[in-house]
């Protein structure tokens, strides 16, 4: 494959470092904006990209960034549900106005690539959910990806880019943003140190989690085949149930004669969550490849 200028924003993050390291062993020049908020350099230590510490609320920022660009893979954004309920004004500029900037900016660019969530589905009316399910969002931050899909779709109109709506269920794996730290990452953690996992709620809830190099696996492919475009759901087809969840995490440490915890359920939080990958198997070729158990190993290997 040709050699392509792509931006990634918030590349120092969780996913995003993991697919600045994919794309450079690809050899495509990158830059990366970031305003290291919940990033750091460290996660982008050793590759090869221009970096710049910027922030999406700034238009001129991001029009600077976006110069001689092919391909905009654009992840930078606050991610904590709960926290978009107490903070909604920074979901909003950060989410909404941040998405909104980078599609404006996009005049001259092929693709623009936009992570967006299964928490636009809201509490599902079917399972599993594909991308036709109505969207309902609970929080602020479902709302903010919501709106971001709109303006990557209507300039998209305007501009004539290539659109990718790129719905992540859980994504899972090393290196995850500590403050906002995934459900598998803290029971990890947590199983290591010999504490127990604290489930929210009484467990019986399921989410779809994906590792990050199948997660990084679908942007790549994402970028690669130039008929895609729209909204693909990106999971793993498999619903856990947190409580199995906690129990597998124990029993892969070895720490069985640990039982969790319950406490109150989270505001916003959605009860079920299991994605119809069919779209994204059909039109990117996408297959996740690591198996939970797998997956969990890798990350306790790490920790
Ligand atoms: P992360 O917090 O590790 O990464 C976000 C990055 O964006 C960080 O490096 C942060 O410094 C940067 N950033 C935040 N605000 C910024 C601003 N104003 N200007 C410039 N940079 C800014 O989170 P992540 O888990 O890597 O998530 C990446 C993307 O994937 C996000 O858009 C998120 O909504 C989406 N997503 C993640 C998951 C998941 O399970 N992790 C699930 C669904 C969707």
């Amino acid at each position: 494959m040709e050699s392509l200028r792509i931006l990634v924003t918030g590349g120092a993050g969780f996913l995003g470092s993991h697919l600045v390291r994919a794309l450079s062993k690809e050899g495509h020049l990158i830059r990366v904006l970031d305003d290291l908020s919940t990033g750091s350099l460290e996660n982008i230590k050793g590759c090869d990209v221009e970096f710049i510490r910027g922030d999406i609320r700034e238009y001129s920022t991001v029009k600077d960034a976006l110069k001689d660009i092919d391909v905009v893979v654009h992840l930078a954004a606050l991610i904590d549900v709960p926290e978009s309920i107490e903070k909604p004004v920074e979901y909003f500029e950060v989410n909404s106005y941040g998405t909104f900037n980078v599609a404006r900016a996009s005049d001259n660019i092929n693709t623009l690539i936009f992570s967006s969530s299964c928490a636009v589905y809201g509490n599902p009316e079917r399972l599993p959910i594909d991308e036709n399910h109505k969207l309902n969002p609970l929080s602020p931050y479902a709302a903010s990806k919501i709106s971001g899909e709109a303006y990557i779709t209507g300039y998209a109109n305007i501009y004539g880019y290539r659109p990718v709506i790129l719905r992540y269920f859980n994504i899972y794996g090393p290196k995850q943003t500590k403050a906002y730290a995934g459900v598998i990452s803290e029971f990890t953690k947590r199983a290591l140190r010999g504490e127990p996992p604290i489930i929210y709620g009484d467990g019986e809830q399921t989410r779809d989690f994906i590792h990050v190099e199948d997660a990084v696996d679908a942007i790549l492919k994402a970028i690669k085949e130039e008929r895609a475009r729209g909204v693909y759901n990106i999971g793993s087809g498999n619903a856990v149930k947190i409580k199995d969840l906690a129990y597998l995490i124990l029993k892969l440490a070895g720490r069985t004669e640990i039982r969790p915890v319950y406490i109150a359920p989270r505001p916003g939080d959605i009860r079920n969550s299991v994605a119809d990958i069919t779209r994204a198997n059909k039109e990117l070729g996408f297959e996740p490849r690591v198996k939970l158990d797998r997956g969990i190993e890798m990350l306790m290997k790490e920790k």
